[in-house]
């Protein structure tokens, strides 16, 4: 750990709750200076990462902050550690522990540009409030119970994942009504979304993404031996991978990717595209994993979590793991049906 990490360890409230994937949630401190009433359900989480990242994100006042080494401490992540209690003095002292590390930082190519990599921060459509949040039902006063919203916690639960499994948004306003929104993070910001059509309508997708964007980095944490990586976000979110968006992973992507430093594994969907995700690791020298599934209609990891529960699917993509190209080449011609 860096010292801001060990900082920010050490200024958290003491009740704090760790997920497997490596996020601890507490009382966010940040919600009475943001105009909202103070957090009393650990609606504030924060992320330590391998690589010495630090993302913070409140789920109630919406504040972010986040650190990346060889960069500067922000202003957001001072105003953190002051709400956290950290005197001033600590503050200041830890600003130039940052600078130090700035010098110190041993850069090689692909850290260089996943650090100059940024995304323009987006807005979310109108409304967009966490799904949690609708689902205390109190904020839906005075309209009542939205059907819709129902749809999307039953559309979760039934793809094999929780509600809280990642911060799904929800509006009951404007055109994004009665979507389920997915937002894009990326270093604690909104970066983009997509919004699935709940119910009957189309299109069934609106999608708002920047070219190069890899959705899900922010919750690779930093205890990680792999980074699997998928295609669409609900199969990322359903084994805290990565998701390209695309069968076609673009340099930047790819740059992002390594720069977590893990072994990286792709999980290709059982199809055309799956097969064109296959092609791309082997052109970025990646692993790939190439699970059988007890049921032939199994098209998809989010399938698999459907069905078998996250912990078989992620024993079996483990087991399944090749990374020697030339066996790679030989699997996916059985494995793609050739
Ligand atoms: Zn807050």
């Amino acid at each position: 750990m860096n010292p801001i990490q060990i900082a920010m360890t050490t200024a958290l409230p003491a009740k704090r709750k760790q997920t497997p994937s490596g996020w601890i949630s507490f009382d966010a401190p940040c919600c009475v200076h943001n105009g909202e009433s103070a957090d009393r359900r650990k609606r504030g989480g924060i992320m330590f990462n391998g690589d010495g990242t630090v993302s913070y994100h409140c789920f109630n006042c919406g504040y972010t902050a986040s650190y990346v080494p060889g960069r500067t401490l922000t202003y957001k992540l001072r105003k953190l550690l002051a709400w956290c209690g950290v005197p001033d003095s600590e503050v200041t002292r830890l600003g130039l522990e940052a600078l130090k590390i700035k010098e110190l930082t041993d850069v090689n190519d692909n850290i260089d540009i996943a650090k100059e990599t940024t995304f323009e921060t987006k807005t979310l459509p109108s409304g967009a409030r966490p799904l949690m949040e609708w689902h205390d039902w109190k904020a839906l006063e005075p309209t009542g119970i939205d059907e819709d919203l129902i749809g999307a916690v039953e559309y979760i639960l039934h793809r094999g994942l929780m509600v809280d499994d990642y911060n799904f948004m929800w509006t009951c306003e404007g055109s994004y009504k009665s979507r389920l929104i997915i937002p894009f993070y990326y270093q604690g910001d909104i970066v983009g979304y997509t919004a699935r059509k709940i119910g009957n309508g189309s299109p069934k997708y609106i999608t708002d993404s920047q070219p190069g964007y890899v959705f899900n980095l922010d919750n690779q944490g930093w205890d990680r031996h792999f980074c699997f990586v998928v295609e669409g976000p609900l199969d990322a979110i359903s084994i805290d991978g990565v998701a390209v968006l695309s069968n076609d992973i673009k340099d930047t992507q790819a740059t992002l990717i390594n720069s977590l430093r893990r072994h990286i594994v792709v999980v290709p969907d059982i199809d055309k595209a799956g097969k064109e995700l296959v092609e791309n690791a082997i052109k970025y020298n990646w692993s790939v994993s190439f699970p059988e599934w007890p049921d032939a209609d199994i098209k998809d990891v989010n399938e698999a979590v459907q069905k078998y529960g996250r912990i078989y699917t992620l024993q079996k993509i483990v087991n399944a793991i090749e990374s020697n190209e030339v066996k790679i080449k030989i699997k996916m011609k059985s494995y793609f049906g050739e």
